[in-house]
């Protein structure tokens, strides 16, 4: 695939000061989104971005649509409904998002800031920020507040933060950098309760405890127990009692495999198969992702699986898996 560059960090820092002069500079509307099926990371920082531009006095459209596990973070009427149409001058901020069709909540038409940290990144917007370095979109975010000088309350900071703390698996994984601890504790540093964010951010329903308890006796071992997979059905959800987003972070339950090397969660959608892929390192995920249609980042990746029932998307999967395994001299 595409090799994209970091950003150069003088350019980082440029960029981000003109985007904040472009978002201070303007009285048109700022139209924030995220890419579908926000995840912590989308709706943090979209959310942070937010209340930093309210807070200088900017009318700000979130059009987000957080998750259960994640609508603690937004108060009463601060969302917005999705939009068919921009208003009049808009600056349409696209965040968390590597590719056009992916964002959701209103066109992405106009006049384009896609501030992002995916690698695949088909860099569409006007001005695009796009720096895989970064654990998440929401560090991006937190550079542009600070670019914009606004001053930093719990309020902005919590939602940033969570963006941290959902794509770093709290502070585990490897993009877990010195710059993401340090950054952490400056938001923490700015009031944001850390053990209350973290706990609030694990409550599930319920009907999650019930739906685990089927997805794990789906669970199956690959190549030798180098891949693991497990899958839910819609039947199963209903039987359960849940919502799509229940199932979200299984993934991240299985793949503590030990011995493993990917994980792949396979998701009955309308007429499609999602997969969410995590590997360790020496293994991508992205490639794999990539190998069905998707993208991601190299150790957390996904794709969606046009017209495939879970049980028609498990040999494709499983393909695509021994491929990359193959590629990473994990298998003959
Ligand atoms: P998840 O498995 O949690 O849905 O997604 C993991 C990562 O892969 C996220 O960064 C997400 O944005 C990305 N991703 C998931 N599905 C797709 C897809 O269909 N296309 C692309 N380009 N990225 C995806
Ligand atoms: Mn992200």
């Amino acid at each position: 695939m595409e090799q994209i560059n970091n950003e150069s960090e003088p350019r980082y820092w440029e960029k981000m000061r003109l985007v904040a002069d472009v978002l201070r500079n303007s009285d048109a509307p700022v139209v924030i989104i995220a890419h579908e099926d926000p995840d912590g990371d989308a709706v943090g920082s979209t959310l942070g971005l937010a209340r930093a531009l309210r807070q200088l006095g900017r009318e700000v459209w979130w059009v987000v649509d957080p998750p259960r596990f994640l609508r603690f973070l937004a108060r009463e009427g601060e969302i917005h409904e999705p939009v068919d149409e921009l208003p009049d001058d808009a600056i349409l901020v696209v965040l968390d998002s590597g590719d056009r069709h992916r964002a959701v909540g209103a066109p992405v038409t106009g006049f384009v800031i896609n501030i992002d940290h995916h690698g695949s990144n088909s860099r569409f917007g006007q001005i695009h920020i796009v720096d895989p370095a970064k654990a998440a979109a929401a560090q991006m975010v937190k550079d542009l507040i600070d670019s914009l000088e606004v001053e930093w309350t719990e309020d902005i900071a919590t939602p940033v933060l969570t963006g941290l703390i959902t794509d770093t698996g709290n502070f585990r994984f490897g993009n877990t950098t010195p710059e993401v601890l340090e950054t952490a504790a400056e938001l923490v540093g700015h009031g944001v309760n850390l053990a209350e964010l973290t706990d609030r951010l694990q409550w599930r329903p319920p009907q999650y405890f019930k739906l685990m308890g089927m997805v794990l006796s789906t669970v199956q071992f690959h190549f030798g127990g180098l891949a693991v997979t497990a899958h839910v059905t819609r039947e199963m959800s209903e039987e359960a009692g849940s919502g799509e987003e229940d199932s979200d972070d299984f993934v991240g339950v299985i793949r503590y495999a030990e011995g493993s090397y990917v994980a792949a969660f396979l998701k009955e959608r309308e007429g499609a198969t999602k997969v969410s892929i995590r590997s360790r390192p020496g293994v991508s995920a992205q490639n794999i992702a990539v190998e069905l249609g998707g993208g991601g980042h190299v150790p957390a990746a996904g794709a969606t699986l046009e017209g495939l029932t879970i049980e028609e998307a498990y040999p494709v999967v499983l393909a695509a898996i021994e491929k990359e395994l193959q590629r990473a001299g994990l298998l003959g």
